[in-house]
């Protein structure tokens, strides 16, 4: 796509996200690289090294429990200290204006908290990295404490007030879809006329669904991503370009 064009793009889009009476945004691993979080699929990403447990495995097995979170702590390791992005800050803003009904993120890093995305608009459908879980009672716990555990123990944590194994408090391989934030996504793709997609490569199922939900409820589609998708023939509106770029360059994101 040439420059021209894709100003013609961001263009629409801008028109797009004015007209719109509610907009949905779903956001991918593309909104949080320019924070310094690699995304799943480049080349270099370090999920290809730290390859993630499958959940039946972490369920089954001790060692590939003690495994999971090494891999976890290994990859947090890698961002280190980050903060919240353009897209984050643009879609907390508007979230707040009451511009954006839903958040719909598959990320885990809890930026569009941070960002200041109130949490009743905010739907992470894979959960959040930032703490852990109880896989029985739910009880939150802190991962530093974790890490102190493992580091002194070598064992995999549990948990203090029921004995249940302790995880990282996202959705893993293999693991089944939290039904609170499916239902809460379903109904905000649902409940827009605008479905705005952010830097997803749109394959990891049943996330990319929302999209087509969206759409086939009547919503216009837009989808802005460096690559192309698998929904880019259903798109009304396609921009290839930096999500950053484009989403400050729609001039919605300081007023
Ligand atoms: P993905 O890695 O599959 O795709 C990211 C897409 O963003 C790619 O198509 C890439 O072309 C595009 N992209 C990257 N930087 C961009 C930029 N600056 N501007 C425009 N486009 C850009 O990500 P996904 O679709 O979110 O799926 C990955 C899975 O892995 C998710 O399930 C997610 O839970 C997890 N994940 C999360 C994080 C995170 O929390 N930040 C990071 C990596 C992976
Ligand atoms: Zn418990």
């Amino acid at each position: 796509m040439s420059r021209a064009e894709a100003r013609g793009e961001v263009e629409r889009l801008a028109e797009w996200i004015a007209e719109a009476e509610r907009i949905t945004a779903f956001t991918g691993a593309g909104v949080s690289t320019e924070c310094g979080i690699p995304d799943f699929r480049s080349a270099d990403s370090p999920w290809r090294v730290h390859k993630p447990i499958p959940f039946g495995d972490f369920l089954a097995d001790e060692a590939a429990r003690v495994e999971a979170w090494k891999r976890k702590f290994a990859i947090d390791d890698v961002h280190g200290e980050v903060s919240p992005g353009r897209v984050h800050r643009i879609l907390a803003q508007w979230a707040t204006q009451d511009r954006v009904g839903a958040v719909i993120t598959q990320n885990i890093d809890d930026l569009h908290r941070r960002a200041g995305t109130p949490e009743d608009r905010l739907v992470e459908l894979h959960g959040n990295g930032s703490y852990a879980a109880c896989l029985d009672c739910g009880l939150r716990h802190e991962l530093p404490a974790m890490r102190a555990f493992i580091a002194r123990t070598g064992r995999s944590p549990v948990c203090d007030a029921c004995d249940g194994l302790v995880k990282s408090a996202t959705i893993a391989f293999g693991q089944s879809m939290p039904p609170e934030p499916m239902r809460r996504a379903r109904r905000a793709s649902l409940d827009c006329d605008l479905f705005l997609v952010l830097g997803s490569s749109l394959v990891v199922r049943p996330a990319a669904a929302f999209p087509e939900i969206a759409k086939q409820a009547g919503a216009r589609l837009v989808i802005v991503n460096r690559d192309p998708t698998p929904l880019d023939a259903v798109a009304d509106l396609i921009v290839r370009d930096d999500v950053g770029d484009v989403l400050a360059r729609t001039g919605r994101g300081d007023d």
